[in-house]
């Protein structure tokens, strides 16, 4: 039987996400584990001349369902069309990430399909004939990992950032065009994209991230970390505290309840380290904590830890940077 792994590559403004080539490494070591084909499906339009950022994966198909209508994700034209797909072509696992895109996407597509799913894992693997997949609970404190029984295809979302991107020579792939058929009764139009503040750089794809917690009394106060990143070329980031007391915006939140990030550098001022805020950002190279109470978890995470006030500690780097 060839068990074929299909995966979900996320596009946006005609362009791969960068968690589309780490969906693509995760899924060809599975292929390679199960001994199978590796698939892929993309969705929207004007992305041929992407494609070829896909060659070094060992993608063996990709079925580009193309429309207009697919430009911008709306679940009920992407649900069925993929649905559709998965119909027809049977595949052993469908991969997706755990995206904002997949968590709407995927519990809907099990759930039309009638099979199982395992979200936000970090891992996928295929030991002595079965798919094991591993995910954190109690904010990373517990690893599930789950065997899936039932019939495929299985489904599963890995969480973004769970992987480095790794390419391989590849002899190139078959791409086969699929017409996108719009269902007539649809449940839900698209009336309106708004875009959100444009950030120079997301939080996800830095490679230095400067974060604030509640230490930072107001959004004023985040100023001097929006200098710091702008001289390394890092984005900001905050807890849930800074959050919900509005000193940053929701796409900043790092954490359970947040973003997953995995930058080279954290450097967080005035954060307590809540496991649900470093569930977010355990994943990252190297930690420096500011924070004036010794005793703060953080430390424990920190693989540098500066004790000491962070408006002072922040003007300081600030100075030593810019010279
Ligand atoms: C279900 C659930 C989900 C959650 N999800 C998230 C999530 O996604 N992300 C998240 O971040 N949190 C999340 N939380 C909240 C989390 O538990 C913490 O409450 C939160 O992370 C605390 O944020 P903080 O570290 O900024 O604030 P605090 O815990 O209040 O820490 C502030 C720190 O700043 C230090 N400090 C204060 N003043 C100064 C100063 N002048 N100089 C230096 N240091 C100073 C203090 O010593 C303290 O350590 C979640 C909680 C629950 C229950």
């Amino acid at each position: 039987m060839n068990r074929v792994t299909l995966l979900f590559l996320e596009s946006g403004n005609r362009n791969f996400k960068k968690s589309a080539f780490e969906l693509a490494t995760i899924g060809m070591n599975l292929a390679a584990d199960c001994r199978g084909e590796l698939h892929a499906v993309i969705m929207g339009c004007g992305l041929e001349s992407k494609l070829d950022e896909l060659k070094c994966f060992g993608i063996s198909k990709i079925y580009y369902i193309e429309s207009a209508e697919l430009e911008y994700f709306h679940v009920h034209t992407y649900a069925p069309a993929l649905f559709t797909l998965i119909k027809e072509i049977q595949p052993y696992i469908v991969l997706g990430m755990s995206s904002v895109i997949g968590k709407d996407l995927f519990p809907r597509l099990s759930a039309m399909l009638g099979v199982t799913m395992v979200s936000d894992c970090i891992n996928i693997e295929c030991n002595n004939n079965s798919i094991i997949a591993t995910r954190p609970v109690y904010s990373g404190k517990v690893f599930v990992k789950t065997r899936f029984t039932k019939g495929a295809p299985y489904i599963a979302t890995l969480r973004v950032n769970s992987a480095e991107i790794n390419k391989i020579e590849s002899s190139g792939f078959e791409v086969k065009k699929i017409q996108f058929i719009k269902i007539e009764k649809q449940q839900g139009v698209l009336l309106e994209i708004k875009e959100g503040e444009k950030k120079k750089i997301g939080i996800t794809q830095a490679d230095i991230v400067v974060s604030g917690g509640r230490a930072l009394k107001n959004s004023n106060d985040f100023s001097i970390l929006y200098e710091i990143a702008d001289i390394v070329g890092g984005a900001v980031a905050a807890s849930r505290a800074a959050v919900d007391a509005g000193c940053a915006s929701y796409d900043m939140q790092v954490g359970q309840t947040g973003k997953t990030v995995s930058p080279k550098l954290y450097v967080c001022f005035g954060i307590s380290g809540a496991v649900q805020h470093m569930a977010g950002a355990n994943g990252s190279k190297l930690i420096v904590a500011v924070n004036k109470d010794p005793d703060a978890p953080i430390f424990k995470y920190a693989d540098y830890g500066i004790i000491g006030d962070v408006y002072e500690i922040a003007h300081e780097i600030k100075k030593m940077l810019n010279s």
